[in-house]
């Protein structure tokens, strides 16, 4: 299934080269509300939850097909891997971050915060340093619909770091109200954060483990902002209503993509990470576009770091 609308990509400035092909394909469709997108390239498959259902797909490059890759998933939502392959989990319904060893079995990388619960991990990325960085809003505890409905335990929704190694976890933002979508600029010197309840996307300075510096670097005209990922050129595309808006890392909207369904995350994948995977409302697209997504990251010891 295929959408050729002209209007799928809208330029907005010349610095937006993404084309492709123009086409806008439907993967899969039949989820409830679907996020977290992730492409495993060693097994070339793309995982995605369909929160509301409660399970975890897994759409195969070779085949086509999609099927369920996990009953009863904790309602997880966003997910990505670190830089050995593993896989890390927001698990919404368990208010916690997870990693997906190789063997298969889970390691609880962060359940409390001064002893009491998160409100709903939503997405997790990790730095090159080791860290694991996530956000912390209360969507899946508001209601029984993509969760478990509960009181909050912590104040206020916040940013987490969590560090390699000892796996002490320490809150790195105090401002924000529904933080949401988070990815790093290629140097790993800025974390984007998209912020849901204001509708934009925050930068911050990452500095020896803080936050620093928060300013905001763009707001959608329309939609909830949820997922952030960058491509190899640094341009930040954001999940925002039925479309991807593509920034330019100056802040200017460049070009958007737009999608016959809300979107709430994106990532990108394939052998050549030219494919654009977009999880909106109950399907999963994709498109083959003419810039790739960021690398990779390889990771760095800490002491190489030091002095950051
Ligand atoms: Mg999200």
């Amino acid at each position: 299934m295929k959408d050729n609308s002209p209007t799928m990509f809208e330029v907005l400035d010349e610095r937006f080269v993404c084309g492709g092909d123009d086409q806008l394909e439907q993967l899969w469709t039949g989820g409830r509300w679907l996020e977290g997108p992730v492409y495993v390239p060693v097994g070339k498959y793309l995982l995605f939850n369909d929160i509301p259902n409660n399970r975890t797909m897994r759409w195969d490059e070779t085949s086509g097909t999609v099927s369920t890759f996990e009953h009863s998933s904790d309602y997880s939502n966003g997910q990505s891997l670190d830089a050995q392959g593993r896989l890390l989990v927001c698990e919404q319904g368990a208010r916690r971050v997870v990693r997906t060893e190789h063997d298969g079995s889970r390691t609880v990388l962060a359940a409390t915060f001064e002893g009491k619960r998160f409100n709903s991990p939503n997405d997790v990325v990790e730095h090159s340093d080791g860290s694991i960085w996530f956000t912390d809003p209360p969507y899946g505890i508001t209601s029984d619909y993509e969760g478990v409905r509960a009181p909050a335990e912590l104040e206020g929704c916040h940013v987490y770091r969590i560090e390699p190694g000892t796996q002490a976890c320490r809150q790195v933002t105090a401002d924000m109200d529904r933080p949401n979508g988070l990815a790093f600029s290629l140097d790993e010197t800025t974390l984007y954060v998209a912020d849901t309840m204001h509708g934009h996307i925050r930068t911050f300075d990452v500095d020896s483990g803080q936050l620093t510096d928060g300013k905001v670097f763009a707001t959608v005209a329309f939609g909830k902002v949820d997922g952030v990922r960058l491509d190899a050129t640094g341009n930040v595309w954001v999940a925002a209503g039925p479309a991807i808006h593509c920034f330019h890392s100056d802040g200017t909207l460049i070009g958007r993509v737009h999608v016959p369904e809300i979107s709430s995350n994106l990532t990108f994948g394939g052998p050549k990470r030219n494919r654009l995977f977009i999880c909106a409302t109950t399907s999963l697209y994709s498109a083959l576009l003419n810039v790739n997504g960021a690398p990779r990251r390889t990771q760095i010891p800490n002491q190489k770091r030091a002095g950051r």
